[in-house]
Order: C-alpha cells, then structure tokens, then sequence
C-alpha cells in the first residue's frame, strides 16, 4: 500500500509527538519522586509534634482521645498511627528514641554534608492473628536539599 504525501507527513508527526509525550513523562517521573520525597518530609515534622503531644498527654495521663477507640490513657507508639522520634543511640540491634523531642544524634546530609538530626518512625507494619511486624527506621532530612535519606530500617515481631 502506497501512502498519500498527506498521510505520510501525519505519520511523521505522530513520531514526533510520541517523543514528545515520553519527554513529558520522564519529567512527570522526576516531579513525583520529588512531591512524593517533600511529602515525607512533611509527614515526618508533623508527626514529631503529633507523637510529642500524645507523649505529652500520656505524661500528664490526660488522655489521648481516639474517636475510634474513646479515651486511652497511655500513648501505645506505633499502634494506631507512627510514632516519630529524634534518635537517641542506634545499636547493632536497635534504634532508640529520644523522648526529649528535640535532637539528639546528628549525622552528615549525604548530599549537601550539612549536619542534620536523626530521625526515626516506629510503627507496627503488619497485624495479624498468626504474628506481627513492627519496625523502626532511622533517617534524615535536609531541608536545604529538601532531601530525606535512609540511615538503618529494622523488624522485629514483637514491640522494642
Ligand atoms: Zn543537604
């Protein structure tokens, strides 16, 4: 089948357009690693003062009031939502949290080598009748780079 000089150009454009949207979506790929990277970010600073007033709460046996659940009189980290910490000591075996809220260890930002604070999350990442899974992972952020890099992720079946 020979195509008509008209049709042909229109082929060669569809060509062009192909390359123009897989440009597009290379640069979309690079945005949302970045949205999704700030939003971590993001994530992690809130839940610091989240976890702080349910620590703060907890001291004070005020209460933390989980619509789900009614009143709670300890903070039980991880259970319900992820609790965020500076880091006190990383061991072999372990991460700890500083309950202190404010940092305690730092580590150099891979990226800018600005020192940063270390972070962690606890969470129990997995519940059910047959076992758990609860985790911790320290890391930090760089709000100059706006960069978040992880330092150590650890599992255990049980809280630690
Ligand atoms: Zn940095």
């Amino acid at each position: 089948m020979k195509l008509s000089k008209e049709l042909s150009t229109m082929v060669s454009q569809a060509d062009k357009l192909k390359e123009e949207k897989e440009s597009l979506e290379a640069k979309l790929k690079v945005m949302n690693e970045k949205v999704s990277m700030l939003e971590k970010i993001e994530e992690s600073i809130k839940g610091l003062i989240k976890t702080a007033k349910e620590e703060e709460d907890a001291r004070r046996k005020v209460g933390a009031y989980d619509p789900k659940k009614g009143y709670r009189t300890y903070y039980d980290a991880g259970k319900y939502d992820t609790a965020y910490y500076f880091v006190a000591e990383i061991r072999e075996d372990n991460i700890i949290a500083s309950k202190k809220f404010k940092p305690a260890l730092y580590e150099k930002c891979p990226k800018c080598n600005k020192k940063v604070p270390l972070l962690m999350w606890y969470s129990q990442t997995y519940d059910s009748p047959e076992g758990d899974t609860w985790e911790k992972e320290a890391f930090t952020i760089c709000l100059d780079c706006k960069t978040r890099h992880k330092i150590k992720r650890i599992a255990r079946d049980n809280r630690f």
